[in-house]
């Protein structure tokens, strides 16, 4: 049985005053929640004040949206994942499809943070998601493939299951336009299968594999009891702390 996890990737919003209204909200709404991990990842600028406020909390753990893969140097602008770690974060977002598009990260780029990550003991939340030129091209299972395999290149199969694989077609990101279930389910079958190719099949049972895209609490049941969709990457709707709360609430119990 795979424990679902549940992100808040905030992306570029919240200030710290911000933040901390929106902890002391959410902290409240779901102090009963024990059947998921919850995941909260802020900007970089938030890290240091949420995870104060998370220290005596122990069902929510904290994320970062993007590291460097270098320890440390001449790299303007960047944090390695020792900083993170530093912050007591447990994961990383790695290769959002913002982070690719927007910012040039290849799966090459991908692949060294992903390696820095586990080196640092940190768990690594891998996105790869077909854009929809992709899709109606037929090319979801090539783009999943290559994305998947990119990413995880040289990474020891005794990994695996550290790491969490976020499956977040990019038409569905911020567009409000959700995959169907039965779409999410069959890329998400078609993640595992790689993933066994990869190492192997009780291994690949082992890795949770998120949706992301438009994940609200209206459509977070139907998405969750897919079998192999093992929590949810949340943008849009983890900014209001209620909604983010619903939809853990509602996966607690799918
Ligand atoms: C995301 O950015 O990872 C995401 C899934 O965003 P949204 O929920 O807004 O589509």
């Amino acid at each position: 049985m795979r424990r679902k996890i549940i992100a808040a990737n905030w992306k570029m919003n919240m200030t710290l005053n911000e933040s901390e209204s929106y902890l002391e909200c959410f902290l409240l709404e779901i102090a009963d929640e024990k059947a998921v991990d919850i995941v909260l990842v802020p900007p970089f600028t938030a890290l240091a004040r949420v995870s104060e406020l998370l220290n005596d909390v122990q069902n929510v753990k904290l994320g970062a949206q993007n590291m460097h893969f270098e320890k440390g140097g001449a790299f303007t602008g960047e944090i390695s994942a020792a900083m993170i770690r530093e912050l007591f974060a447990k994961y990383v977002v790695l290769g959002h499809s913002e982070r690719r598009t927007l910012f040039g990260e290849t799966d090459e780029i991908v692949n060294k943070k992903t390696k820095a990550a586990i080196d640092a003991s940190l768990r690594p939340i891998v996105c790869i998601g077909e854009t929809l030129a992709e899709r109606d091209a037929g090319r979801v299972e090539e783009v999943l493939e290559t994305q998947l395999k990119g990413s995880l290149a040289g990474v020891p199969a005794k990994e695996f299951s550290e790491i969490v694989i976020a499956y977040e077609p990019v038409w569905a990101i911020g567009t409000g336009r959700t995959a169907s279930p039965a779409q999410a389910q069959d890329a998400h079958a078609f993640i595992r299968k790689n993933l066994a190719a990869l190492s192997d099949s009780a291994t690949a049972e082992k890795v949770r594999i998120q949706y992301g895209g438009s994940v609200k609490p209206g459509n977070t049941v139907e998405l969750m009891k897919q079998p192999d969709i093992d929590g949810a990457l949340v943008g849009g709707a983890s900014l209001d702390p209620r909604a983010f709360a619903e939809i853990v609430k509602l996966a607690g119990k799918s």
